[in-house]
């Protein structure tokens, strides 16, 4: 009905895909973008203006005020607000969950207390210390990094989409440090993604030093909400020249944004995993190709779809095919085989010599295992009992150092048992290794050895990775054990051997991905050695040296590993060759979820057959996820698949809007669009 008061429209963090509407009197569409208060629910929430109108369906009885339009702080810029509804359409997620999840922490809580957020001194940037007095002459490019640079230098100030493919050690950094020169010498800003800041100081440090001068400001979810809404301001406001940020730092404003990039664009930790599911790369990509920007995406091991994309024609190539530093090679990769060495605790005699040889010639040497804690599981020794999670259906992980068992989904903690439930024995075995029991057994093995462990449980100390990679780099330690976060680009010229234990695994997995993915950690991991003219060398410990990941690893080939993967996924029907959705759902109730799974499994068939045949969409039988039980939820997934993205995503658009009228408060459900984990 019609309104003399004009009713902003307004979206809310909550579960549904529509607006609210509320009176304001002095609302105009320049408050479009702007944080509001609004009551809710009996409370105050702060959601985001969408719209102005001056009718309403919502009775005028019934329509209340808005609190506050926090006219304070600028409204969210047009093309983050484009960025958003991508997101909605793409993802299948709620605009204001979305939009209110982007906005940094300290405007929402602000908004919330009805003020406008405290004004922050700018933070002096670490940049400007005294390096920057140094005048900085920046490297010569080879061949290849010379054409890479002038391809995308080339391509400033419209949109291109780049793969910049370089074996580790190849130099992309340098590239990437070019190409951001030239975006700022036109006046722009630029802006990095890396997987996790706090494992790349290395990067930062290159980037500070290159650019004394410039702005350069940080978005991640590990900042103090103070630090966060400063560079966030000044990445909107123009002044900040550079951004480097963590997935989410895709949403910052940036009004003079010229140059994307993705730093190890294969990286799993680009996908959100909860709450809205997007991948930054994918929609790093859109918000280049709206505002027409370039983006490059840098990897030594590129995703299988990121490959598949170029083979369209989508993005274009760059290959760095030599080591930068001139006398670098690649290590020499050889395999001690399993079947006719034992491992006690995980490590061969083989391996330990070769570790030993390596620290006596003053080299350093790194253990790869992809699993933390000191072992998968305590066993009893009489009837083989194995204590599990009471809340997950996953076995608790014998933890030595802190002595406790811990559950790595939920994140429970006990004590050891004293006895088996089942026969009352006392003596318990570890089973199989994680990385502090490889530790152990390399301080027994090596007392004189200076050792440091690499993991979550090791360095969740803020900094402390840091101060692990600033002492290996400056000798002060022999070797490293520790999980992909090994894996990620820190350059150690004096590490010349990499062990690689327990990997076989995953190599197995029934998660099609898993080999993809641990495929890029061993090239990754490998890469770590021999980064500078002396020679490296990578041991693997393996029953399965003939698997085509391991071979594709000896032959520094991920290319052979990827036609191998890319002619089974096609038997499969795999992706890129169908495009997959998962629907995920969750009850304290298993009946509750498996009766919702089973409706939705209807609906969708329901759905699939109101389509014509080319556009089918495959819908699978519900099962359960991987992890069945989770923090005391039942867990199942839906599986849909189509050849065409159209027809899934017009599928998905309908079977939503089924789920969501139908009444089901006890089951927890998402959408998961492109799933990484399936
Ligand atoms: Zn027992
Ligand atoms: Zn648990």
């Amino acid at each position: 009905m019609a309104s003399e008061t004009p009713i902003l429209l307004v979206a809310l963090d909550v579960p549904l895909a529509k607006h609210f509407d509320f009176l304001c009197k002095d609302a105009s569409s320049d408050d479009i973008g702007r944080l509001v208060v609004v009551p809710f629910s009996g409370k105050q929430v702060v959601g985001i203006a969408v719209g102005v109108a001056h009718s309403s369906e919502v009775p005028s009885e019934k329509l209340r005020a808005v609190d506050l339009v926090q006219r304070a702080t600028p409204p969210l810029a047009s093309d983050i607000l484009a960025l958003v509804r991508f997101c909605e359409r793409y993802y299948h997620a709620p605009f204001g969950q979305i939009a209110i999840n982007i906005v940094p922490p300290l405007l929402r809580i602000a908004a919330r207390q009805l003020k406008p957020p405290r004004a922050t001194k700018p933070r002096r940037k670490t940049a400007t210390t005294a390096s920057a007095a140094v005048a900085f002459t920046a490297p010569t490019l080879n061949t290849d990094q010379q054409m890479a640079f002038d391809a995308i230098s080339g391509a400033l100030g419209s949109y291109s989409a780049w793969l910049l493919e370089g074996i580790t050690g190849s130099g992309k950094t340098e590239v990437y440090l070019h190409a951001i020169a030239a975006t700022l010498a036109r006046g722009q800003q630029a802006l990095v993604l890396v997987p996790e800041i706090n494992l790349t100081p290395q990067f930062m440090k290159h980037i500070v030093a290159r650019f004394p001068a410039q702005v350069i400001v940080t978005q991640h979810s590990g900042m103090a909400a103070g630090a966060r809404l400063v560079d966030w301001r000044l990445a909107e406001s123009g002044a900040a020249d550079i951004v480097v940020g963590t997935r989410l730092a895709i949403f910052t404003p940036m009004p003079k944004l010229g140059l994307i990039v993705v730093d190890e664009e294969h990286d799993a930790s680009f996908k959100q995993q909860e709450g809205v599911r997007y991948s930054a790369r994918d929609v790093a990509v859109f918000r280049a190709s709206t505002i027409g920007c370039p983006i490059v995406l840098g990897s030594a091991t590129p995703a299988i779809e990121t490959l598949d994309n170029v083979t369209r024609g989508r993005f274009k190539r760059l290959a760095l095919t030599q080591r930068a530093v001139a006398a670098a090679t690649l290590p020499r990769v050889e395999f001690i085989h399993l079947d006719s060495e034992k491992a006690p605790d995980g490590l061969t005699a083989t391996l330990l010599a070769a570790i030993d040889a390596t620290i006596k010639r003053g080299e350093q040497a790194m253990v790869f295992i992809n699993r933390r804690g000191y072992a998968p599981a305590l066993v009893c020794a009489a009837c083989g009992w194995m204590p599990e999670c009471r809340r997950c259906s996953a076995r608790m992980v014998f933890h030595r150092g802190i002595n406790k068992l811990r559950c790595h989904h939920c994140g429970a903690e006990t004590k050891p048992p004293k006895a088996c439930a089942d026969c009352h024995e006392t003596t318990f075995h570890p089973a199989g290794q994680g990385t502090e029991r490889i530790e152990a057994a390399l301080r027994e093995a090596l007392p004189t050895a200076r050792i440091a462990r690499v993991d979550r449980d090791a360095t969740r100390r803020k900094g402390s990775a840091a101060a692990i990679f600033d002492a290996t780099s400056a000798g002060a330690l022999d070797i490293l054990v520790g999980t992909q976060m090994l894996a990620k680009g820190h350059d150690f010229p004096n590490i010349t051997l990499v062990g690689v234990v327990n990997a076989d695994g995953a190599v197995f997995s029934a998660d099609f991905r898993a080999a993809e993915r641990m495929a890029q950690q061993l090239m990754q991991v490998a890469g770590r050695a021999g980064r500078s003219a002396l020679p490296g060398r990578v041991l693997v410990q393996t029953r399965h040296a003939d698997h085509p990941v391991y071979q594709a690893l000896q032959a520094h080939d991920y290319a052979r590993f990827v036609s191998a993967a890319l002619v089974e996924r096609q038997l499969m029907q795999l992706p890129p060759f169908t495009y997959l959705a998962l629907l995920r759902a969750e009850a304290k109730q298993a009946d509750k979820v498996n009766q919702f799974m089973r409706d939705a499994q209807h609906a969708a068939q329901r759905l699939s057959q109101s389509h014509a045949q080319a556009d089918a969409v495959r819908v699978w039988e519900p099962v359960a996820s991987t992890l069945e039980r989770k923090a005391g939820y039942t867990r199942r997934q839906l599986m849909l698949q189509s050849p065409r993205r159209t027809a899934l995503q017009t599928l998905l658009t309908a079977l939503i809007a089924e789920l969501r009228v139908s009444d089901n408060r006890s089951v927890k459900w998402v959408i998961d669009v492109d799933p990484i984990d399936v």
